[in-house]
């Protein structure tokens, strides 16, 4: 039975019922099936069942004898008797062990790692929909938690998910007006040299909303992602940064590169190749000078075809770089096999430099690294003179931070490219001061 049943809703008000009126204990198991998605894309919907059959199959096994639904597909409920919270969370745990070993699927071996949400049957339940909606929260969270793969409810998940469905409702309602977003744009400076020297900006997208004020990006673009309105946030982003770029390619005959950040989900997207090459042809921004910034985590994970789709992308003429490298999880391999132009090594290990030796060797490696695949090297997060002298002894090419600038209104990043404003008055590693401690930004 594929689908959430009457039967089950029924067992699960008897067993409230049961729980207020004989004190007898159970707990509502939900089952959701991590990377599906993968599978159906390799195998077809055929090799999705399969891997549900399987699925099934573990949970007779494991659990015992119970009302059970496969309550949409690839999520699974179980009721099941049980003495305390010890003993639900050892199913749960039992489902996790037996789930994470790979399915063997027309000769090829598959994960489809299982995470589990748990809700103990208590007293206060007057219905088996409001245990059902407390095990989908504990659900939701143990799908996200990173530190594994089973969840027991608890309030805040429910504070959680619901603030993550407010932000999604005003993200929505913020697209229709039209006229919340904006984009701050971020210096990068050529630090090869003696003095500082403008080479382009990064775009960065900007949220203001009638009542929070300004969103952070850290907070409304996970969101956005979840939500599907990436898509059309991500093109906003690209048009209006590839618009603003011509506009002061115009007022300078100096080329100033212009980073726009491509979220995963905006690379999944089928055609992503073409909407690109749209806004190039449309605005008429030099592709040379669209550089897209992608982040770690994309590499390791499991885009179809992703060497291909990046081909084609350069194809365009863009630059395509690493961004937040460092932060999380690529492996060497990977960065060799894409041949990416540029890496942005990531502001945490930039941060950290100093008299600590060892977090100057890191960054020294990843430099080295990076240059041996044939990339150019950017450091964000710079905010001291002592970073910055460090990253040009170790030979980045391009620095990026609140020393030089924070993002800017389109109006103060302008003034960035008037002569006397992009070049600092005296060397900036000679003098040691802020070069920039006058912009005012736009966070
Ligand atoms: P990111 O792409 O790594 O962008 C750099 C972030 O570091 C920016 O934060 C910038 O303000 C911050 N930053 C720059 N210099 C310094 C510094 O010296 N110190 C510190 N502490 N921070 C510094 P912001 O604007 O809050 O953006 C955060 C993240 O949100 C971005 O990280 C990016 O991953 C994402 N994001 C922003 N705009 C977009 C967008 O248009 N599309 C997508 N997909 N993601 C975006
Ligand atoms: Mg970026
Ligand atoms: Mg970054």
């Amino acid at each position: 039975m594929r689908f959430f049943t009457s039967e089950f809703m029924d067992e699960l008000d008897r067993a409230c019922a049961r729980r207020r009126e004989t004190g007898t204990t159970a707990a509502l198991l939900l089952v959701g099936i991590g990377r599906l998605d993968f599978v159906c894309w390799n195998l077809g919907f055929d090799g999705g069942e399969a891997v549900l059959d399987g699925v099934s199959k573990y949970l007779d096994h494991v659990l015992p004898p119970g009302p059970r639904s496969e309550i949409w597909p690839g999520k699974f409920a179980a009721l099941v008797p049980v003495a305390d919270v010890a003993e639900a969370m050892h199913y749960a745990h039992r489902i996790v062990a037996t789930g994470s070993v790979p399915h063997a699927i027309e000769g090829s071996a598959l994960f489809a790692p299982p995470y589990v949400g748990v809700a103990m049957v208590e007293p206060n339940y007057r219905s088996g929909a409001e245990l059902m909606r407390d095990a989908l929260f504990a659900m939701e969270d143990a799908k996200t938690h990173i530190l594994g793969n089973t969840r027991l409810y608890n309030p805040a998940q429910k504070n959680r998910v619901g603030a993550a469905f407010r932000m999604e409702t005003a993200l929505r309602e913020g697209f229709e007006t039209g006229d919340q977003f904006s984009l701050a744009f971020q210096p990068l400076v050529a630090i090869d040299g003696d003095a500082v020297r403008l080479t382009g900006f990064e775009a960065l997208a900007r949220w203001t909303h009638p009542v929070l004020g300004m969103v952070p990006p850290d907070r409304f673009i996970p969101v956005a992602e979840e939500a599907g309105l990436i898509i059309g946030l991500g093109n906003f982003v690209l048009w209006e940064a590839c618009r603003q770029q011509v506009e002061w390619s115009k007022l300078s005959d100096r080329p100033v590169a212009m980073n726009v950040n491509l979220s995963p989900i905006q690379l999944q997207a089928p055609g992503i190749e073409d909407s690109i090459a749209e806004a190039i042809a449309v605005t008429g921004i030099d592709p040379h000078l669209l550089k897209l910034e992608i982040t770690e985590s994309v590499l390791a994970g499991d885009i179809p075809d992703l060497g291909k789709k990046l081909d084609r992308l350069r194809g365009t003429g863009v630059s395509i770089g690493i961004d937040d490298f460092g932060s999380g999880y690529s492996s060497l391999g990977q960065l060799d096999r894409f041949g990416l132009d540029f890496m942005k090594i990531d502001k945490n290990l930039i941060q950290r430099l100093g008299p600590e030796a060892r977090q100057t060797e890191l960054v020294r490696l990843t430099i080295g690294l990076a240059k041996h695949l044939g990339m150019s090297v950017v450091a964000e997060g710079i905010e001291d003179a002592e970073q910055l002298r460090i990253l040009t002894e170790l030979g980045a090419d391009v620095g990026q931070g609140f020393y030089f600038s924070k993002p800017l209104q389109p109006t103060l990043a302008a003034a960035w490219l008037r002569d006397d404003y992009w070049m600092p008055p005296e060397p900036v590693i000679a003098a040691g001061t802020t070069a920039r401690s006058n912009s005012s930004a736009l966070t």
